[in-house]
């Protein structure tokens, strides 16, 4: 994997959101303030306009770099600094490295969690974004420390994701805007952990794409 494969997993994001834009806005106003869609479309298509722009000698992790900023600066929901900062932080972990292999991705994308985590404060089970990324996650990483290969560990990361998200039906929220509303936030499926889910498809989409 290598700087193309990071370019279709944005694109693929890109085109996933834009297409669940108003379910994602819809799912955000019954918890929220109904911006979710609206947030996440704008913030990947800037992604998409830096990255066309970005030189295409730039490795990965200088990629995810340059997506993660972006979103921090054109999302002003909470969801842009958290998903930026995801970004940035897989980008760094990736470093300057032209190409990178299955457990690199893993710890890329336990580097976005942490980051995650470290700026929402929020554990599992809080009716957020990481109900589906930390499965996702962690499930890659079992997989492939089972001895997977990549191609079966992403689909089970996925399918781990997608549990995650609907799991936060039943949830009370307590981080996050959705937390307002006490026990009324129980009966609805997260937008955050829904539009993430999104993003470990399109990632799975991505590399399997490429190989
Ligand atoms: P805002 O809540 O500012 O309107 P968005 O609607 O774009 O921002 O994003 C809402 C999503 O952000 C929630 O559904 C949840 O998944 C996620 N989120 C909110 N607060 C946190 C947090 N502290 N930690 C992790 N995720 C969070
Ligand atoms: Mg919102």
């Amino acid at each position: 994997m290598d700087a193309g494969t990071v370019r279709s997993w944005m694109s693929a994001s890109a085109a996933a959101i834009r297409e669940q834009r108003d379910y994602l806005t819809q799912l955000d106003a019954a918890i929220g303030d109904a911006d979710h869609g609206a947030n996440m479309d704008r913030g990947f298509t800037a992604v998409l306009e830096q990255l066309d722009a970005a030189e295409a000698s730039q490795p990965p992790g200088k990629l995810l770099l340059t997506a993660g900023s972006t979103l921090v600066s054109t999302v002003g929901g909470a969801s842009g600094p958290l998903w930026g900062t995801a970004l940035r932080r897989a980008g760094r972990a990736l470093g300057e490295e032209v190409e990178f292999d299955g457990p690199q991705l893993a710890a890329a994308l336990e580097a976005a969690l942490g980051g995650v985590v470290e700026l929402g404060a929020a554990a599992e089970g809080e009716k957020t974004m990481v109900d589906s990324l930390a499965p996702a996650v962690r499930t890659l990483r079992e997989q492939l420390a089972g001895g997977s290969e990549l191609g079966p560990a992403l689909a089970a990361a996925r399918a781990a994701s997608e549990e995650g998200m609907r799991a936060t039906v039943p949830l009370q929220a307590t981080k996050g805007r959705a937390s307002y509303l006490g026990e009324r936030s129980i009966g609805h499926q997260d937008p955050g952990a829904t539009s993430t889910a999104l993003i470990v498809a399109a990632l799975e989409q991505a590399i399997s794409r490429g190989a």
